[in-house]
């Protein structure tokens, strides 16, 4: 079997709600789309989202890096070489995780279709049919925090992700809120994205840690793994790393034991292939995985799903957003009931595009 076309669209889909964290505002989930059609006619669609933060990607450079560097690499090959084609991409061009991730997640997709299986049994099998998802709060007052938290928590969701930013009396009254909003069963993440230095993080691990926080993420920049390290070592609440989980800074963090959560994203780790990789690396250093997401299509939550579907370490997932918070998308079929996200059953990921949407939402940065 050969790959015969790829082709790639910049898609925009519109948000129903604005999201707003501590560095950004965002409308749309821009992602970008790769279509792989094999001889005997089989296709395998996948998307990555490129985050201008903290990756430094646009969809006008991801669509650039696929059409004339990528892309080119993959016409006569056989779809199922997805080791060899990894490595060809990673020696034409380093970093550009989410083109790359879009053209793994197709060729999962087409092997899938081919063989008429779920990606998950291409991972290693299914260990589980769901996982229940972090609802993730914006960065707004307490009461509007709390009072999304509270109808999220009414529909069933358990398990929460609040937004924290340099106003640490601010950040504190949000997790109070929140915690007396939805009671003392469900879970309670916190998100520095990046905004505390590491004295500033200590001091509000120790002002939160009353609320019950399953963990805080990334309070120091990506590249300060001195940072990330001083910070785990020196609090009781367990710290996750997210921007730090990057595939250049990865091996480093996990060989200091710098995080005792990593957030393994499929568009920002280059793809299912190195997904599985990093995740093997967290198990083997006691690290626990977290399953991630940003703001994505359900192209990207449906690949997500068939990672935490067959990967053991991954103990928290915060993908499978993507149906509640866009009204179309040009994908269907992943389904999320009472905060439960369910593992796509189809062939390949388990999800079908809508080609006219897609048409749509056609856009660029
Ligand atoms: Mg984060």
């Amino acid at each position: 079997m050969k790959i015969e076309r790829i082709e790639a669209f910049p898609v925009s889909i519109p948000l129903n709600h604005t999201y707003k964290d501590a560095n950004r505002i965002e409308t749309h989930s821009r992602d970008v789309v790769v279509k792989i059609s094999a001889s005997g006619g089989a296709v395998g669609w996948g998307a990555g989202s490129p985050r201008t933060f903290p990756t430094g990607e646009t969809q006008a450079s991801a669509i650039k890096v696929l059409e004339e560097i990528l892309l080119p690499l993959l016409g006569g090959k056989d779809p199922f070489e997805l080791e060899a084609i990894h490595r060809e991409m990673g020696a034409a061009i380093p970093f550009h995780f989410a083109p790359k991730s879009a053209i793994d997640c197709a060729l999962y997709d087409l092997q899938g279709r081919v063989l008429d299986q779920p990606v998950y049994n291409l991972l290693g099998g299914k260990i589980r049919d769901e996982m229940p998802s972090f609802d993730i709060l914006p960065l707004e007052t307490p009461e509007i925090t709390a009072e999304i938290a509270s109808a999220a928590r009414a529909e069933g969701t358990m398990a929460f992700k609040i937004k924290m930013n340099r106003d640490l009396k601010t950040s504190v009254a949000r997790v109070r809120a929140v915690r007396e909003a939805v009671g003392g069963e469900a879970m309670l993440v916190v998100d520095a994205n990046t905004t505390w230095t590491s004295k500033l993080a200590i001091s509000a691990c120790s002002m939160i840690e009353e609320y019950d926080i399953t963990m805080v993420e990334q309070p120091v920049s990506g590249h300060d793994i001195d940072g990330m390290e001083f910070i785990t070592r020196n609090t009781r609440v367990r710290i996750c790393a997210d921007e730090s989980m990057r595939p250049d800074y990865m091996a480093e963090l996990m060989r200091r034991r710098a995080a005792d959560v990593v957030n393994i994203k499929v568009n920002r780790e280059g793809g299912l292939l190195p997904c599985k990789k990093a995740a093997a690396m967290a198990e083997m250093h006691g690290i626990e995985g977290l399953c991630g997401s940003v703001i994505q299509g359900v192209l990207i939550d449906a690949a997500a799903a068939h990672l935490f579907a067959s990967t053991p370490g991954i103990i928290y997932n915060e993908s499978g957003k993507a149906p509640a918070w866009h009204d179309l998308d040009i994908a269907t079929g992943l389904r999320v009931e009472n905060g439960m996200v369910k593992v796509p059953e189809g062939p390949g990921l388990g999800v079908e595009i809508d080609e006219k949407v897609l048409r749509k939402f056609l856009s660029a940065d």
